[in-house]
C-alpha cells in the first residue's frame, strides 16, 4: 500500500511544512524499502506549535470557555474519527514500525478505549472542602496545568501518543506531540481526528522531528507546563534534567526488565502461554515484555519445552500479505542490538534453547527468530539489561523467597507476573514484589481505568486511572474569611 495519510506538521488548525522545508524518510521494516516522506520539525516549529497550545489555553480562549461536558463530547467525537479509520491507522502503524496489522488493530483499539474513559472524566474533576478552623470556607479546585508536551518512543507510537493525549485534554490541556522520527506517522492522525471532532485550532499539535533537536527543545521549552516522556531510561533522565530547569513536571514511563515467577503449582499450559504473549508480541519491543523467566526448579524443563515449541511454531511474517503472527523489529540498528545482547548472553555462559538468529527464509526484512536462553543467571547481562526484542531469559530457583530476591533484584521495576494456583502465595508475593504492576495468572495486561507505570528506573508518575487523571491538573486551595 502507497502512503496516502497526512505528511506535514499539524500547528494551530493548520496543515504545514517545516519551517526549514526539512522531511523526514521513514522506512517499513519488513520490505527495507522506503514508505513515507514527511515535514520534519526543527526548534522553530516546536516554538510555533508551542505558542498555538499557549495561545489555546489562554483564560478565555474557545477551549478553556468549552462546559466540562462540552469537552467530554469533544473527546467522544475524536474517538469516533479514530475509530472511523481504524483499519487505515492500523495499516500504516504496521508499515511504519513492522508490527502485523492485528497488533497494531489492538494499540489503536486501546486509544479509542482511552479517549472514551477519558472523555467520562471531563465533569468529573471535583475538589473538596476542607474543615479548617473558625469562620472560614476552605476549599480546593483542580485545574488544567496548560501546554502540555508529549515525547512518543516508537514501540507503541499511536497508543503512547494517546495514552497521555487524553487525560491531558480531558483535563482542559492543550498539547504538543513529538512522535519518534523512526516512526512518526501514525501520530499525525491526531491531527486529523481533532479537526474532524472540531476541537478549537492549537489545542492538539503533532510535530513529528528528531529527539535530539525538536524532543529536547519541546522539553526545554519554558511555556510547556508538563511533559509525558515515554522511551528509554537514558533518555528519560536527560529529559527530566532539561524540564527541571523550567521548574516543569515530567511523567517518566521508561524501560523495563519483567520477571514471570511461575511456581510449581502453577497452570503450565496458560503460563506458556501468557510468557510467549509477554515476550513475542510486538516481536518483543514492549517496556513490559517478559523477558524473565523465573521458574521453579521442578517445573522448568517441561515449561521450557511448552514455550520453545510456541516459538518454534510462530510464523514470522509482516501480517499484511502473508500469514505472519510475528513482524520484524523496527530497524536494522534495533536487529544488530539484539544480536549482539544473544552473543554476549552465550559468551557469559547461557544456551540457545531456540532461535538465536536470523531466519532463513526471509530475503528482507529486519527478523529476529523468537528466541528462548537458558542457563542464565541473574547477573548476566542479558538478564540485567532491556534487549527489546524476542528473547526470553530462563532463571530457575528453588523457593519463594529466591524467587522474590531475583524479581526484585533489578534496576527495573515495570510489570511483574505471577503464576501460581495458591491463593495465598499470589497474594504475599505480589506484596513482595517491588513493581509498580502486577499481574497474576495473565500476562501482559492494562486497561485505560488501570494506573501504568514503574518504581525505580522504570520510571516517576503514573499513566491511565484516576492517577492520570491527578498527573494532569493541579490542585488550587481557596480560603475564604467569611466574616
Ligand atoms: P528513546 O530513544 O528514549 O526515544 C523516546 C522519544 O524521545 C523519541 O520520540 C525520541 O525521538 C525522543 N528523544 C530522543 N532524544 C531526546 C532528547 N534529548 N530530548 C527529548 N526527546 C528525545 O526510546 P525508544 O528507543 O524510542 O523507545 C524504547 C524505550 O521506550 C524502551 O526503553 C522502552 O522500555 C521504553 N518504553 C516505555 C514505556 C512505558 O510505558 N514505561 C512504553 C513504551 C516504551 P527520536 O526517536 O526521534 O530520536
Amino acid at each position: 500500500m502507497e502512503y496516502s495519510g497526512p505528511s506535514e506538521l499539524y500547528v494551530d488548525g493548520e496543515w504545514t511544512d517545516a519551517v526549514s522545508g526539512e522531511t523526514l524518510q521513514t522506512f517499513d521494516p519488513a520490505t527495507e524499502t522506503e514508505y513515507a516522506t514527511v515535514a520534519l520539525a526543527g526548534e522553530e516549529d516546536v516554538r510555533r506549535a508551542v505558542d498555538a497550545a499557549s495561545r489555546a489555553a489562554e483564560r478565555g480562549s474557545e477551549w478553556t470557555e468549552l462546559d466540562p461536558a462540552e469537552r467530554g463530547a469533544a473527546l467522544r467525537r475524536m474517538a469516533d474519527a479514530i475509530e472511523e479509520r481504524k483499519d487505515e491507522i492500523s495499516l500504516v502503524e504496521s508499515h511504519d514500525n513492522g508490527k502485523t496489522p492485528f497488533e497494531a488493530g489492538m494499540e489503536v483499539q486501546m486509544v479509542i478505549d482511552t479517549f472514551r474513559y477519558f472523555a467520562g472524566w471531563t465533569d468529573k474533576l471535583t475538589g473538596e472542602h476542607n474543615p479548617v478552623p473558625g469562620d472560614r470556607l476552605n476549599y480546593t479546585t483542580r485545574e488544567p496545568l496548560g501546554v502540555t508536551g508529549h515525547i512518543v518512543p516508537w514501540n507503541y507510537p499511536f497508543q503512547l501518543a494517546g495514552r497521555s493525549l487524553a487525560p491531558a485534554l480531558a483535563c482542559g490541556n492543550t498539547a504538543v506531540v513529538k512522535p519518534s522520527s523512526q516512526t512518526p506517522l501514525s501520530a499525525l492522525y491526531y491531527g486529523l481526528a481533532a479537526e474532524e471532532a472540531g476541537l478549537p485550532d492549537g489545542v492538539v499539535n503533532v510535530i513529528p522531528g528528531s529527539g535530539s533537536e525538536a524532543g529536547a527543545a519541546l522539553a526545554e521549552h519554558d511555556d510547556v507546563a508538563h511533559v509525558a516522556f515515554t522511551g528509554s531510561t537514558e533518555i528519560g533522565k536527560r529529559v527530566m534534567a532539561d524540564a527541571a530547569q523550567n521548574v516543569t513536571g515530567v511523567t517518566l514511563e521508561l524501560g523495563g526488565k519483567g520477571p514471570h515467577l511461575v511456581f510449581p503449582e502453577a497452570d503450565l499450559g496458560a503460563a506458556a502461554k501468557g510468557i510467549h504473549y509477554g515476550i513475542f508480541m510486538n516481536a518483543g519491543q514492549m517496556c513490559w515484555a517478559g523477558s524473565r523467566l523465573l521458574v521453579h526448579e521442578d517445573v522448568a524443563d517441561e515449561l521450557v519445552e511448552r514455550v520453545v515449541e510456541g516459538a518454534e511454531s510462530t510464523p514470522l511474517g509482516s501480517g499484511i500479505d502473508d500469514d505472519g503472527r510475528m513482524g520484524p523489529v523496527v530497524s536494522e540498528d534495533q536487529r544488530e542490538q539484539i544480536l549482539d545482547y544473544i552473543q554476549t548472553g552465550v559468551d557469559e555462559g547461557a544456551t540457545v534453547a531456540c532461535g538465536g538468529g536470523v531466519p532463513e527464509d526471509k530475503e528482507s526484512g529486519y527478523f529476529v527468530e523468537p528466541t528462548v536462553l537458558t542457563d542464565v543467571t541473574n547477573d548476566m547481562t542479558v538478564a540485567r539489561e532491556e534487549i527489546f526484542g524476542p528473547v526470553l531469559s530462563v532463571i530457575e530457583f528453588s523457593d519463594e523467597e529466591e524467587a522474590i530476591e531475583l524479581a526484585n533484584d533489578s534496576p527495573y521495576g515495570l510489570l511483574s507476573g505471577i503464576w501460581t494456583e495458591q491463593l495465598s502465595r499470589a497474594h504475599r508475593v505480589a506484596d513482595a514484589l517491588d513493581y509498580g504492576m502486577v499481574s497474576v495468572n495473565e500476562y501482559p495486561v492494562t486497561f485505560p481505568q488501570t494506573p501504568f507505570g514503574g518504581t525505580k528506573e522504570s520510571g516517576s508518575g503514573r499513566e491511565q486511572g484516576l492517577e492520570a487523571v491527578r498527573e494532569y491538573t493541579q490542585t488550587k486551595n481557596v480560603n475564604v474569611k467569611l466574616d
